[in-house]
């Protein structure tokens, strides 16, 4: 604003000089008599700093890139096929952070708001079943506590030594008694306050069905299907009001009969409604991300957060993590703009983009030694 008053001023003197014939070009000013007559010209405000340019080759975004989520089970002693014990726990944390990994919620991932710093990775925690080994509390006299080798112990420990690495989660109850604990003094209120600091600390609950039923084997009727998947969201009309299950992990990974299959993405039971916006597998392979030609959020994979084996199948984090390596999406620090490889231009979806911004780029080849 400065810089534009000087220039209007000097622009009035310019042309005051120019066009009035025999007078003086400019007066001299005489600072004894009348030192207001002339401003003194401000000295010019330094140019804005020009925005960096975004370092492609630093931080190479591929946002159509794969999201691993992730699929456990019980956290505690010892380590079997649907068990990780807390050590293994806490050293997969630090391997994915390691590796460049943030923990995002499902919700981020289902509504494109993925929201973290360039260069790192998107990776979803999931936890079936809602075994008090996932969010489990001690009592030493008037005192209760946070167990810290359950699952919520273990995320809130390493988010306070590594804050970047966030604190997501989705945990697949059963409502309406997520997390059970059978000790004589656990109550009502611990429940609530248990789903309380949830929603607190950014984790979140999905629906697991009213009863684990396989919905392909169990399932006689649509009442039968509609009271499996509406339950819950009635149930917890009164542990949470307002609070929606958007997503819903399949047992068993089973889906119903086909005829009935929109009934698992939204239905009512007893005049509640219910919709999931997310439907997880359980499966082998990373998730494409909501801008690919190929993302499905209604049957989305999971990998197990295992390398135990099953059968002749092992190796299951070992193996998506050396996958990942190649196809993992990379951010570029801003929620906004969608940034993708010129080579990886034919699996976005052009229609999904809505009001992101799309910024494509490609790399000069380096040229060997
Ligand atoms: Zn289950």
């Amino acid at each position: 604003m400065k810089k534009y008053k000087s220039l209007i001023f000097l622009v009035v003197i310019l042309f005051v000089a120019a066009c009035v014939p025999g007078t003086p070009s400019i007066p001299d000013p005489d600072p004894g008599k009348d030192p207001g007559l002339v401003e003194p010209i401000p000295d010019p405000e330094p140019e804005p700093e020009p925005e960096p340019d975004f370092d492609f080759a630093l931080y190479k975004p591929n946002e159509l890139g794969e999201i691993p989520i992730w699929m456990y089970h019980n956290i505690r002693e010892p380590e079997s096929i649907w068990v990780r014990t807390p050590d293994n726990f806490r050293a997969d944390l630090q391997r994915f952070y390691d590796l460049g990994y943030r923990l995002v919620s499902l919700t981020d991932v289902i509504t494109n708001n993925i929201d973290i710093s360039a260069g790192t990775s998107p990776l979803v925690l999931t936890f079936d079943d809602g075994n008090a080994n996932n969010f489990n509390l001690l009592k030493n006299g008037e005192e209760t506590t946070v167990d810290p080798d359950c699952t919520v112990g273990i995320i809130m420990d390493f988010a306070d030594s590594h804050p970047d690495m966030g604190t997501a989660a989705t945990f697949f109850v059963q409502l309406p008694h997520p997390f059970s604990q059978s000790a004589s003094w656990y109550t009502a209120e611990h429940r609530q306050w248990k789903l309380e600091k949830l929603q607190e600390w950014g984790m979140e609950i999905g629906n697991h069905t009213l009863g684990h039923k396989h919905l392909k084997k169990d399932i006689k009727s649509l009442d039968d299907l509609q009271e499996q998947l509406g339950k819950p969201q009635y149930l917890l009309e009164d542990l949470l009001p307002g609070y929606k299950l958007n997503s819903l992990a399949l047992p068993f990974g089973g889906r119903p009969k086909a005829e009935w299959a929109d009934y698992v993405h939204q239905g009512q039971f007893q005049g509640t409604t219910y919709q999931h916006d997310a439907i997880l597998l359980v499966g082998s392979a990373p998730a494409k991300p909501f801008n690919h030609t190929n993302y499905s959020p209604l049957a989305m994979p999971r990998i197990r957060a295992s390398n135990y084996p099953d059968g002749d199948a092992k190796d299951f984090l070992d193996k998506a993590l050396a996958r990942l390596e190649n196809t993992r999406y990379i951010s570029d620090g801003d929620p906004d703009i969608i940034t993708v490889p010129e080579s990886n231009l034919d699996k976005l979806n052009k229609d999904s983009l809505e009001k992101k911004t799309l910024r494509t780029y490609t790399l000069e080849e380096s040229i060997g030694p």
